[in-house]
């Protein structure tokens, strides 16, 4: 419509725009423009959040070759994309994260030829500290990239360094937009450092109380995260919302899943390997499967929901694996949410739904609409109310 009002002569089959790495991106479907649309809103919505004046979207049109004169020599172009892009149906929904995976992907390749080291990194703030780590945000200055990066300090030796190396190779191999992109590791002296893709909304444990209909669409990233994650035969073993991160795209990503053996026992060693988030069955030593995650994936949205700061002191956890498993109060949140809950903490791990299950319960199923606007509009709204709070810097 608007290339018409512009250029009423034109015969105008697709037309572009600009990504922030000023790329352009052709449109020629609604799929297409439905993506442009959404990257143009959380464009906005960042601008917003940031006080700058909001640009409005430019696009180019791309006129038709006139008929006839398009490939005379009847050349034929095989336009199926490469093999595993994506390694489960379960991602391929289209977010709208165009220019994102297309910067990952140059980022990947210039992390992929041997460029990431510490000389090339910048470590600006702190983003918090956990189980043995610290993670910073951090300017890669080769490709001019935020980066978040988890240092851990590791007294190991180097056949053990190497080894861990070889065991975060998988890391590659994700891909998913609901894992956190991985850049690299590289060891310095005593200390591993982890690069992954930062996220600007932070992770859910800082969150109040969540919406329904958003804590609806983060459910359904997380499941679609864990179902991917399973279908390549690893388990997350650490899934609680402090590993669920967020941005003002509107996408849900997680974070530091177990793919190192290695890497988990020799963190372990170091410190205590228990959390209010652990199945019964893990707290009293039997086997770990992906049931277990299912537990924790319930307990983790019932946290999120009664957002009590930290959840229960450590000598309640001896309650969970004698004890009936906690419930959410009736009244307060949705029969599906509340079912969701229940289901994922029954206290048998055989009884806790199944990957297919997850992904047909009611609550899920509700949520499953790909609206990553809705993700999107609540966090640059938390942000700035955080914001708002600790008043000019
Ligand atoms: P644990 O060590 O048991 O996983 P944790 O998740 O709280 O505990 P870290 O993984 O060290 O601790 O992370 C610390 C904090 O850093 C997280 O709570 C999160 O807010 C932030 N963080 C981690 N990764 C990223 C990221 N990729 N982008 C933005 N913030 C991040
Ligand atoms: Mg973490």
């Amino acid at each position: 419509d608007v290339i018409g009002q512009v250029l009423p002569e034109a015969t105008t089959t697709a037309f572009e725009y600009e990504d922030e790495d000023g790329d352009r991106i052709t449109v020629r479907s609604d799929e297409e423009m439905k993506a442009m649309l959404s990257y143009y809103y959380s464009t906005v919505m960042e601008q917003q959040v940031n006080g700058q004046l909001i640009e409005p979207l430019q696009i180019f049109p791309r006129a038709c070759k006139p008929p006839g004169e398009r490939n005379i020599h009847g050349l034929k172009v095989n336009t199926r994309a490469g093999p595993s892009q994506h390694s489960s149906p379960a991602v391929s929904d289209a977010l709208p994260s165009n220019s994102l995976k297309k910067s990952s992907a140059e980022l990947k390749k210039i992390l992929a030829n041997g460029q990431m080291n510490e000389q090339d990194i910048r470590y600006r703030d702190t983003l918090g500290h956990g189980n043995g780590g610290t993670v910073y945000k951090a300017y890669h200055v080769p490709s001019g990239k935020i980066l978040a990066v988890k240092v851990i300090l590791l007294d190991i030796t180097l056949e053990l360094q190497k080894q861990i190396m070889s065991e975060l190779e998988i890391l590659y191999k994700c891909d998913s937009s609901y894992i956190i992109g991985f850049y690299g590791a590289f060891f310095v002296e005593n200390r591993i450092s982890i690069c992954t893709e930062f996220m600007d909304g932070g992770s859910l444990d800082v969150y109040r109380k969540i919406p329904e209909h958003v804590l609806g669409r983060i459910a359904v990233a997380v499941v679609k995260g864990l179902t991917y994650l399973w279908s390549l035969k690893i388990l997350h073993r650490d899934v609680k919302p402090s590993n669920m991160l967020v941005n003002t795209r509107g996408q849900v990503k997680l974070c530091d899943f177990g793919v190192s053996t290695q890497l988990v026992n020799s963190i372990a060693k170091t410190y205590v390997g228990t959390n209010a988030y652990m199945a019964p069955e893990r707290i009293s030593g039997e086997q770990y499967g992906i049931h277990s995650d299912v537990w924790s994936l319930g307990i983790s949205f019932m946290e999120i929901q009664k957002n009590q700061g930290s959840l229960m002191p450590l000598q309640l956890l001896q309650c969970i694996v004698d004890e009936d498993s906690p419930v959410l109060p009736v009244g307060e949140f949705s029969e599906p949410f509340v079912h969701f809950i229940t289901q994922c903490m029954r206290k048998q791990p055989k009884e806790r739904p199944a990957p297919e299950e997850l992904m047909g319960h009611p609550f899920i199923v509700q949520f499953n609409d790909g609206n990553a606007a809705v993700v999107s509009m609540w966090v640059c709204r938390a942000l700035e109310e955080r914001r708002s709070q600790q008043g000019p810097p």
